[in-house]
């Protein structure tokens, strides 16, 4: 790999290990030009198929974009979008297969995405669960009352909401 310092074509490894979930591979590396050192992390690339036959690779930020369009409006800071996008990644890397069905990206938001903002949650989960009735709406309401009788009762600004097309 090219020095990030000098630009010289190559660069050794010194050491590789194992990270702690064993996702990835951190190397550390010197050049032998400037003899600098600098690390690398090796990852699998996680590749998505679309329904449209497209495969791309996995994109947090696409994660991101896509539960910030549900969560117009709400309480949700960039740091939670963050912390969101990488949770979706970690649980994704956890399962340790590197072809993704797009469906189930939508999926693995749903729990993160749950937890942080439940109306968020509802219109991302009416898109992405295919509710075609009031019913589906109704029961899915019922259940996030009975998980956190507090906070789905209390009532945040009313606005109305487009709903965008879905990203996956
Ligand atoms: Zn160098």
């Amino acid at each position: 790999m090219r020095c990030p310092f000098c630009q010289h074509d190559d660069s050794r490894v010194l050491d590789s290990r194992v990270c702690e979930d064993g996702t990835a591979i951190r190397r550390r590396r010197q050049c032998p030009m400037c003899e600098r050192r600098f690390t690398t992390i090796e990852r699998m690339q996680m590749t998505v198929h679309k329904r449209n036959g497209i495969e791309e690779p996995f994109s947090r930020d696409k994660v991101i974009r896509g539960v910030r369009n549900a969560c117009k409006g709400r309480p949700v800071t960039d740091a939670d979008l963050a912390l969101l996008g990488q949770r979706v990644e970690d649980g994704l890397r956890a399962r340790g297969v590197a072809e993704i069905p797009s469906e189930e990206i939508g999926l693995a938001i749903l729990g993160p995405l749950r937890e942080l903002d439940p109306i968020a949650y509802l219109r991302f989960a009416s898109v992405y669960l295919n509710y075609d009735t009031i019913e589906d709406f109704a029961t899915e309401i019922d259940r996030l009352r009975d998980e956190s009788p507090d906070r789905a009762k209390s009532s945040g600004r009313k606005r109305p909401s487009k709903q965008d097309e879905p990203l996956f």
